[in-house]
C-alpha cells in the first residue's frame, strides 16, 4: 500500500508550527509496512484542498490527513472530501452526546459550531478521540483509502495509533512475510547434496529450496510467503518432510546452528565427555567445540600433538608406527587410531577424536594433499577410522576435517 500524509493547516505553510505529525505518521505507517510516497502541506482552503486530494489520490492508495476536524469555520477537511467523493455529511451521535454532556458538566454554554466536530463524511468509520472532541473518519471509496485525524498532536497520535491503526491493519489484510526452514547437513557437500535433491530443486515453485554452502557447512533453506506460522508450516511441511526422508544421514538440525552446537547438546544430555587429539586441525575442533556455551560440561580437553615427538609423548603412539621405512606414518589409518585410542586413555574420556593429515599445500611422508585421518575412540567399543581425501586449500581442508570429525561424532 503506497500511502501520502497530507498535513492541513496554514500556519504550517506560515511557518508558524513544525510539521512534527507527518513525521509521527510517516514512522507508524513504515511500521505497519505501509510505504509513505509523498508528505504534502495544504492551507486551509477548500479549492487547494480538493486539487491536493485530486492529486494525491492519482499517486497513492491511502491519504492520510492531519488537521482541520476542529469547529471552527477554518476546519474544511471533511468538507472538502465529502464534496470531493461526492458524499454527504452525517452526524456521528455518539460524539455529539459527549460533546454536549462535556458543555453541561462545564457548565458552558454550547455553541453550535461545536457540532462540526461530531460530523462525519457520510459512510465513515468514525475513530475514538480519547483526548479531545472532534471525532476521526475512515473510509474507503473507489479503491482509495482516506484517514482523517486531529491537528493537535496530543489528539492525532492515540488516535493513529489506536483506532487508526486497528482500521488501516483491516484494510491491509493479513500481512504475508517469508518464513523459512533452515537445514543443516554435516558428512556431504553441496554438490552431492544437490545430486540427492536435484529434482526438488528443478521443479521448486513454492516453497523455494536454496541449498548453500558456508564454514565448512552445507546447508538447505525452505522458504515461503505465509501469514503467520501455522500457514507457513503447512506449506513447508512437505518439502521438509521429503528432504529428510532423503538425507537422514547428513541431517543433523532443522535449524541454524552449527554442528559442535548439536554434539555439545548430544553429549550433555548423555552424560558423555570428549577429548580430542589433533595433529593437522592445530585445535580447531577444540576452537569450535569451546565456541559454544557450556562444553565445559562435555570437553576435558585435547591435545595438539603436530609433531612426531608430541604424539608419542602425549598420546603413547607407538614409534614403530610413526618412524622407519616400512612404517605406516604420521598420516595413516593406524596412528588416527593409536592417537584416539592413547588420548581417551590418558584422560579417561567417553570419547575421543583424533585428526591427523595433509592439508597441503605440499605433499608430506609421500601422500597427497587433502589426505586426512580421523580417529574416533569410544569407551567399550572398537575403535573407528575414517579415510578421507578432501579437495581445496590448507584452510578449507582443516575447517572440512574438523566439521567431519564432528559428523563422525553425532553419527
Ligand atoms: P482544533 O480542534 O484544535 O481546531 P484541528 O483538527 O482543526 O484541531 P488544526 O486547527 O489544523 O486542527 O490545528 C490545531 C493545532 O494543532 C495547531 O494550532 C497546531 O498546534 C497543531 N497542529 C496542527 N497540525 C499540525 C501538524 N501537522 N504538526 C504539528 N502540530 C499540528
Ligand atoms: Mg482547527
Amino acid at each position: 500500500m503506497r500511502a501520502e500524509i497530507i498535513a492541513v493547516g496554514t500556519e504550517l505553510l506560515l511557518g508558524q508550527i513544525v510539521n512534527t505529525n507527518a513525521q509521527y505518521l510517516s514512522r507508524g505507517l513504515a511500521e505497519l509496512g505501509i510505504d509513505v510516497y509523498y508528505q504534502t502541506v495544504v492551507g486551509d482552503n477548500k479549492e487547494r484542498l480538493m486539487q491536493a486530494i485530486d492529486i494525491a489520490r492519482g499517486r497513492a492508495d491511502l491519504l492520510v490527513f492531519t488537521g482541520g476536524l476542529g469547529p471552527t469555520l477554518d476546519d474544511l477537511t471533511r468538507d472538502a472530501l465529502a464534496q470531493y467523493l461526492g458524499r454527504g455529511i452525517e452526524l456521528h451521535e455518539p460524539t455529539m452526546n459527549k460533546i454536549i454532556s462535556m458543555f453541561a458538566g462545564r457548565g458552558g454554554t454550547f455553541v453550535e459550531s461545536n457540532r462540526r466536530q461530531a460530523l462525519l463524511v457520510e459512510g465513515a468509520a468514525p475513530l475514538r478521540n480519547d483526548t479531545g472532541l472532534a471525532v476521526g473518519n475512515a473510509l474507503k471509496s473507489d479503491g482509495t483509502c482516506y484517514l482523517l485525524l486531529p491537528g493537535p498532536p496530543r489528539e492525532m497520535k492515540p488516535m493513529f495509533d489506536n483506532d487508526g491503526a486497528t482500521w488501516l491493519k483491516e484494510q491491509l489484510g493479513p500481512v504475508m512475510t517469508l518464513h523459512s526452514v533452515m537445514l543443516k547437513f554435516a558428512g556431504i557437500g553441496e554438490s552431492g547434496l544437490e545430486d540427492v535433491l536435484i529434482d526438488l530443486i528443478r521443479e521448486q515453485q513454492d516453497p523455494t529450496i536454496a541449498p548453500y554452502a558456508k564454514e565448512g557447512e552445507v546447508a538447505v533453506r525452505v522458504s515461503t510467503k505465509a501469514a503467520d506460522a501455522e500457514e507457513a508450516s503447512r506449506k513447508l511441511d512437505g518439502t521438509v518432510t521429503e528432504i529428510r526422508r532423503r538425507t537422514l544421514a547428513h541431517l543433523y538440525a532443522e535449524e541454524d546452528v552449527p554442528i559442535e552446537a548439536v554434539i555439545v547438546r548430544m553429549l550433555t544430555e548423555q552424560g558423555r565427555t570428549l577429548t580430542l587429539a589433533e595433529s593437522c586441525t592445530g585445535g580447531m575442533v577444540s576452537e569450535l567445540i569451546t565456541t559454544i556455551p557450556g562444553s565445559a560440561v562435555v570437553f576435558l580437553g585435547g591435545v595438539v600433538s603436530y609433531s612426531n615427538q608430541m604424539k608419542i609423548q602425549q598420546l603413547g603412539v607407538s614409534a614403530e608406527l610413526l618412524e622407519g621405512p616400512d612404517a605406516p606414518g604420521a598420516i595413516s589409518s593406524e596412528t588416527a587410531a593409536a592417537m584416539a585410542k592413547g588420548m581417551r586413555l590418558a584422560a579417561d574420556s567417553d570419547f575421543a577424536v583424533s585428526i591427523t593429515g595433509n592439508a597441503g599445500p605440499a605433499a608430506a611422508e609421500g601422500k597427497p594433499v587433502g589426505l586426512v585421518y580421523i580417529g574416533l575412540a569410544e569407551r567399550g567399543r572398537e575403535t573407528r577410522v575414517e579415510k578421507l581425501q578432501l579437495a581445496g586449500d590448507r584452510e578449507g581442508i582443516r575447517l572440512r576435517s574438523a566439521k567431519r570429525a564432528l559428523y563422525m561424532l553425532w553419527q
